[in-house]
């Protein structure tokens, strides 16, 4: 079975086609085909465990085995969760529209945020969707992260309390970002101008999640430069990889010319529906070829967690025992438990 997965496009013109050509167990589109349901059961020809028939893992990839890792079925701890020992910074990337980067960003960090750490959240999409599910104003003209990227503005200055998250702050995206593309072309150091605004506050954080536009542009790059961290959420639909080795790409040429530390630290499976044998073909083709930077949780479809940002509120809060809401809580259990053994992990994995 092979859904989509972009190989190298020197290896194969069609690297980026969907499905690829002359496979004879590839076809993801036939749900109901009876042949394809009886190789439920049976190894296929090609074992997908074995590690020499999978593609070169990215580079840019953290692919060290991450112990302790809480499996699905286990609740999340009510108390304090673990705090990493850095600020960590997250870069929320995918330039794929839809696949659940701000529905993601903005659960995370509330649920992070109920267990004890200081959270801030970075809206760099001019939609401003993540200022929207936070409640936080981002009319026109408000101080914004368009004053902190393009007139220097501090960026505590900007970022807003999230009503009901006590520990939740977010630096509001309006449209004026919009702008924001063009005028930093001309600009000194227009990749790092996000980078050197955090250095000062990202020490009074325990998180900071940078929220991307759908684009690869000089926005994004400023959110990968910031960072340390990508998460990349991967929506269980037909089209999900596609794009996918171009982001890897972009977070390469970025980790290679200014940001050394950069890395996948995190993929999410988004809007995940366990009827459809497809979702479970991506989640597969992902977890095969990512391993373990693949969150264990995924989250499924859900109707609560659509429509929670129509009140201004996350899932966490506006239905916090709805099935979305659970994973959600979960997922980010998992997160935080990753900061635990990332230390032991640059240490030539050595266990905490
Ligand atoms: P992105 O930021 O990548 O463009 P969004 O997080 O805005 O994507 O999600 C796109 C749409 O899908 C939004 O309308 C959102 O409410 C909805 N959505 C996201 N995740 C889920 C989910 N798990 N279940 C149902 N709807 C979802
Ligand atoms: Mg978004």
């Amino acid at each position: 079975m092979n859904v989509g997965w972009p190989r190298p496009a020197s290896d194969d013109p069609s690297a980026l086609g969907w499905p690829p050509p002359d496979t004879d167990d590839d076809d993801v589109s036939r749900e109901t085909d009876a042949d394809l349901v009886s190789r439920e059961t049976e190894p296929g020809p090609v074992s997908r465990e074995t590690p020499t028939a999978e593609p070169e893992e990215p580079s840019v990839v953290d692919a060290a085995p991450l112990t302790d890792l809480p499996p699905t079925a286990q609740r999340v701890p009510s108390g304090p969760w673990p705090l990493p020992p850095n600020p960590r910074i997250l870069g929320v990337a995918n330039q794929k529209g839809g696949v659940g980067k701000t529905t993601s960003t903005v659960n995370l960090a509330v649920a992070l945020a109920q267990h004890g750490a200081r959270v801030l959240v970075v809206d760099l999409d001019p939609q401003g969707n993540t200022s929207t599910a936070f409640s936080v104003e981002h009319r026109e003209g408000t101080p914004s992260i368009y004053d902190v990227l393009v007139h220097g503005r501090p960026l505590d200055e900007v970022a807003a309390p999230v009503e009901g998250v006590p520990q939740l702050r977010c630096a509001p995206a309006t449209i004026d970002l919009a702008g924001a593309e063009i005028e930093l072309v001309s600009m000194v150091a227009r990749e790092m101008r996000l980078a050197r605004a955090l250095t000062g506050v990202a020490a009074d954080y325990d998180y900071v999640f940078i929220d991307c536009p759908p684009s690869l542009g000089l926005l994004t790059v400023n959110a990968l430069v910031a960072a340390r961290e990508v998460l990349i959420p991967i929506q269980c639909e037909f089209y999900a990889l596609e794009g996918l080795s171009q982001l890897l790409r972009n977070i390469e040429l970025v980790r290679a010319h200014l940001n050394p530390a950069l890395h996948v630290s995190t993929i999410l499976l988004t809007m995940f529906d366990a009827r459809t044998r497809l979702a479970e073909q991506v989640a597969e083709e992902v977890r095969n070829h990512f391993g373990p930077v693949v969150l264990t949780e995924s989250i499924p479809r859900s109707v609560r967690i659509s429509e929670a940002p129509g009140y201004g509120q996350s899932v966490m809060t506006y239905d916090p025992n709805s099935r979305g809401a659970r994973a959600y809580a979960q997922a980010a259990y998992e997160l935080a438990g990753r900061a635990a053994t990332e230390e032991g992990h640059m240490n030539e994995g050595t266990s905490s």
